[in-house]
């Protein structure tokens, strides 16, 4: 099931879920991986800590039901630990009474870049958990469905769900819109139906590779390189640097805590570059080139969800020493053979001799 499904079940009812930025995307893989909403998030957690039950195919063959008092261990592996454990057939979350946004992109002349990113990050820290931003340095295509005011152009956007009144999110967004002229503002009082609009990315397929790691922080310098490295007189051919902005119920364990790993990181930053099959070695280039120019400020764990899907990741790494041990002694007792290993793979914690 895609989130898209869930967006217009729960909106006509007036709810709305913790999806992620593109309603293509799966429910399953995104849950699992922890799940990062940037219209919900901050002010409700990931999506994972609000899994109910799952039912799911263990390793064995046995089809089983997994909650917090059935199978305490495996709910809180699945929840984080990804396609590690289990095959899910089926899964109940909570969904929240929000059926309007104050949400869209403002989106600046890629001139304005420093004094935009500048602003944003000395701005969102001040913002209530319901105000959830993030930004992004877009090289735009010259062609449909891009909107003509934006074609073939170098932008910075930020994006804005606010969960409140209008009027308190002009006053937030005020000093936003103060900057500089935008080419576009489409921040607007919404349906969470149009949630999609917030972010705008394609929902048709094409060819991709991004990868992201988390950042620990973000100082002046660490503002510099970006610009440096992905702003307008920078070389790169990245469709899209993005950096979202974390905190709030992101960092707070949940009531039946969970695997997800990022808690207490405060940026996570995507790379995007896209183009065919052809031209991959490249295209991973200019990933690596962003996301190592900006290691210095490189959190000590890893969103799972924003790993490429072939990257060689250390799942040490990515969960932290603790988090791993426990994932690996779990999936011992599940997936003691190993049979979901094409994954960013945790393997089954070593019998001493
Ligand atoms: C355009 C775009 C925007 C995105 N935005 C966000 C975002 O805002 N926040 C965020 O957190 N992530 C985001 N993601 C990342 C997304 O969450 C991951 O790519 C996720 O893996 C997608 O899951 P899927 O089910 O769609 O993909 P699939 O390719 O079907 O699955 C990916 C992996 O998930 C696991 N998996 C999937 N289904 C099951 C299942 N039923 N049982 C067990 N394991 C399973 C498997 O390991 C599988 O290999 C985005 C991705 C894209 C492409």
């Amino acid at each position: 099931m895609l989130w898209s499904d869930v967006i217009a079940k729960a909106a006509a009812v007036g709810l709305a879920p913790l999806n992620g930025s593109n309603p293509t995307v799966g429910v399953s893989g995104y849950t699992l991986g922890g799940g990062l909403s940037p219209t919900l998030g901050r002010s409700h957690g990931y999506a994972a800590d609000h899994v109910r039950w799952f039912d799911v195919v263990t390793a064995d063959g046995k089809l089983q039901h997994v909650d917090a008092e059935s199978e305490p261990d495996l709910f809180w592996a699945l929840r984080g630990g990804k396609g590690n454990f289990a095959v899910v057939t089926a899964l109940e979350f909570d969904l929240f009474p929000v059926p309007r946004l104050y949400g869209g992109g403002l989106y600046f002349p890629g001139e304005r870049t420093a004094d935009v990113l500048r602003t944003w990050a000395a701005w969102h820290p001040n913002t209530p958990e319901t105000m959830i931003t993030s930004l992004a340095m877009m090289r735009m295509r010259s062609m449909p469905p891009v909107p003509e005011p934006l074609r073939g152009k170098f932008l910075v956007s930020v994006r804005i769900a606010y969960n409140g009144t209008v009027a308190d999110g002009e006053r937030l967004v005020a000093p936003l819109r103060a900057v500089a002229p935008s080419l576009l503002d489409n921040v607007r009082d919404m349906p969470y139906s149009e949630v999609a609009s917030i972010h705008n990315e394609p929902t048709d397929p094409v060819p991709y590779y991004e990868r992201g790691i988390m950042l620990r922080d973000f100082p002046a310098q660490a503002q510099d390189k970006l610009i440096e490295l992905v702003g307008p007189d920078s070389e790169t051919d990245l469709v899209m640097a993005e950096l979202r902005a974390l905190g709030g119920a992101w960092d707070r364990e949940p009531a039946v805590p969970n695997a997800v790993s990022t808690r207490g990181l405060p940026y996570s930053l995507l790379a995007v570059a896209a183009g065919p099959l052809s031209q991959e070695e490249q295209l991973k280039r200019s990933v690596a080139e962003l996301l190592d120019g900006m290691k210095p400020w490189q959190g000590d764990r890893r969103f799972v969800n924003n790993l490429a899907p072939d990257e060689a990741a250390d799942a040490t790494a990515i969960y932290g020493p603790e988090r791993y041990e426990r994932l690996a002694s779990i999936k011992k007792t599940y997936d003691p053979a190993n049979m979901f290993r094409l994954n960013h793979n945790v393997l089954p914690a070593a019998t001493p001799d």
